[in-house]
């Protein structure tokens, strides 16, 4: 495991993965915890009424065998896919380690989506059991049908029409004879996470066990070393991204520090700040466009008491200089950003604790994963000169391919490096500048700009809360840069001020990146995961 450095070098020069032949995850985050320390908390469950409930690991170890022997008994066998689709709870984490002990697949789903969404990646993953709740239920009653594969339904909201009592299952279970977690490999399939779908139909990422190992070196980076005595861990992200699930929970649990599990049902800065104090989170997880809602909270820290806050972990989007700023000035922390994927995660970090931090920047190659900046001929680029984030397989953290897809999995390959679509500099340091997605990019007169160092500069206008820039057709330039502004509340769209937000560009960007028009919106259309799709900006869909 990666050990805590005061220097880059330092970091990369002790570390080595250790990965063991045989390797359950449920193992690893839960019964190295439940079997010599059973009481130890690892989820405060926080109830709407804000009182909280200490889940033990010894409680989620029975559970979560009672639950793989229930699942074992209805015909859920190794490699069946196992979907989750619950509100963060420490349900999530039994139906996890459940399908983990069988040797089964979790198959994380998030809360927001609609009917479409949901049957599809059902349908796709060919999902034979489903963990899930009172309204997970009536999303799934018209689309049972249609889902010939997914024979077995658990409720943990008691019975009902067609889905068996996730209560009844684990009291069942618990009477039937112990349940011996299955003997598993690293690379032998644990979860598939579908990817956010910014760029078009979601692809399920298949990962093996090892996933979790792999996560750990980034998330001891990003979040700055913490251990058993730290805690408890909070994220608002659902649970059923990469970010929720292995940028929080299961290396938390891991390393013994309690989560906090608090469906939201969107982001709500006042209550994310009164949360962190009451509860004395001592590190959050919280993606860019988290932090920017809360910067428009005056005065955090006279407000809420966030002196147990030692560190706020950020991915997902670029956080750019002026997020950077401002935490550490209203919160007086270095956000740990981090740069990853749902299919290769947390390959790039920065770390307060071994001086890598540098605004604009999210950080270095994590040690155990190397990471290069690579033109189209596969040579590695220039110092300052764009090209793609990419990283040498074998990697732990790398998944085993697009689900049912291998030539889409094929085709992300080349010469051993696996290509990651992201456009990204490297500065003399070695720091890894993000520059945008690769179908994010604006060709402007033969210039290739990338949205994020615009973006960050339209933060910088005291009028705006929430900023995208894209590329529109051109005649003349191919495209040219045109921005899409949410205002600070107090702040009135008019052309005075789109002038002034354009002028205020003017000042700060080369004349090349400086945006030609500027529309206000409400909002910005959205992944559920909180990303930006500028797609849709530019098709004019939203
Ligand atoms: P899809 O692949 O379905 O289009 P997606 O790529 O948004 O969706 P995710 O795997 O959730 O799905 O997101 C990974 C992407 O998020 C990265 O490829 C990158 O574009 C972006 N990203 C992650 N971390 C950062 C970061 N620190 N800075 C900039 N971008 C980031
Ligand atoms: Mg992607």
């Amino acid at each position: 495991m990666l050990q805590p450095a005061a220097s880059y070098d330092e970091l990369t020069d002790h570390f080595r993965w250790e990965i063991p032949e045989r390797y359950n995850i449920a193992a690893d985050v839960c019964d190295r915890w439940a079997i010599p320390e059973p009481e130890r908390p690892a989820i405060l469950e926080v109830a709407l009424d804000g009182t909280v409930a200490t889940i033990t690991h010894g409680a989620l170890r029975a559970r979560s065998l009672a639950l793989a022997a229930g699942l074992s008994a209805r015909g859920v066998a190794p490699e069946d896919r196992v979907a989750v689709l619950l509100p963060q709870s420490a349900h999530v984490v039994v139906a996890h380690l459940a399908a983990y002990r069988l040797g089964a697949v979790a198959l994380p789903l998030a809360g927001l989506f609609g009917a479409d969404a949901l049957r599809y990646r059902l349908a796709d993953s060919g999902a034979r059991a489903i963990v899930t709740d009172a309204a997970g239920l009536a999303k799934l009653a018209p689309l049972r049908e249609a889902l010939p594969d997914l024979t077995l339904v658990v409720s943990v909201d008691g019975p009902a029409d067609g889905a068996e009592a996730l209560s009844e299952i684990e009291a069942e279970g618990q009477k039937t004879k112990k349940f011996e977690t299955c003997v598993t490999g690293p690379d032998d399939p644990a979860l598939m996470i579908y990817t956010s779908g910014t760029t078009g139909l979601a692809k399920g990422a298949l990962h093996g066990h090892r996933v979790l190992l792999g996560h750990m070196p980034g998330f001891l980076m990003m979040h700055d070393f913490p251990g058993p005595t730290d805690g408890p861990v909070w994220t608002p992200s659902d649970w059923a991204w990469a970010g929720g699930l292995l940028n929080v929970v299961m290396p938390s649990l891991r390393l013994g520090m309690a989560v906090v599990a608090r469906p939201f049902a969107r982001f709500e800065p006042e209550a994310a700040f009164r949360l962190m104090a009451d509860l004395w989170v001592s590190h959050a997880f919280l993606p860019p466009t988290a932090l920017r809602m809360l910067r428009a909270v005056a005065a955090p820290r006279e407000r809420f008491d966030l002196s147990g806050l030692r560190n706020i972990a950020s991915a997902g989007e670029a956080l750019g200089p002026e997020t950077f700023a401002w935490a550490r000035d209203a919160l007086r922390l270095t956000i740990g950003e981090a740069y990853g994927q749902t299919e290769c995660n947390l390959v790039l970090a920065a770390c307060r604790r071994a001086g890598v931090a540098r605004p604009g920047s999210t950080g270095r190659p994590v040690p155990g994963h190397r990471v290069a900046v690579l033109r189209a001929d596969g040579s590695e680029a220039g110092v300052d000169e764009p090209g793609e984030i990419a990283v040498k397989a074998p990697d732990p953290v790398l998944f085993l391919g697009y689900w049912n897809q291998p030539e889409a999995t094929a085709k992300k390959f080349r010469d051993g490096w696996w290509l990651t679509g992201d456009t990204a500099r490297r500065d003399a340091d070695g720091y890894v500048h993000f520059v945008g997605r690769e179908d994010d990019l604006i060709t402007s007169a033969a210039y290739r700009i990338g949205p994020t160092e615009i973006e960050d500069c339209l933060l910088r206008h005291p009028a705006v809360a929430l900023a995208a820039a894209v590329g529109v057709p051109d005649s003349l330039r191919t495209e040219i840069v045109k921005a899409f502004v949410v205002p600070r509340e107090g702040f009135t769209p008019s052309d005075d001020l789109a002038a002034d937000i354009l002028a205020f560009a003017k000042r700060h960007l080369s004349a090349h990146e400086v945006p030609r028009s500027l529309d206000f919106r409400e909002t910005l259309p959205m992944t559920t995961t909180g990303k930006i799709i500028r797609r849709a900006l530019r098709d004019g869909t939203a």
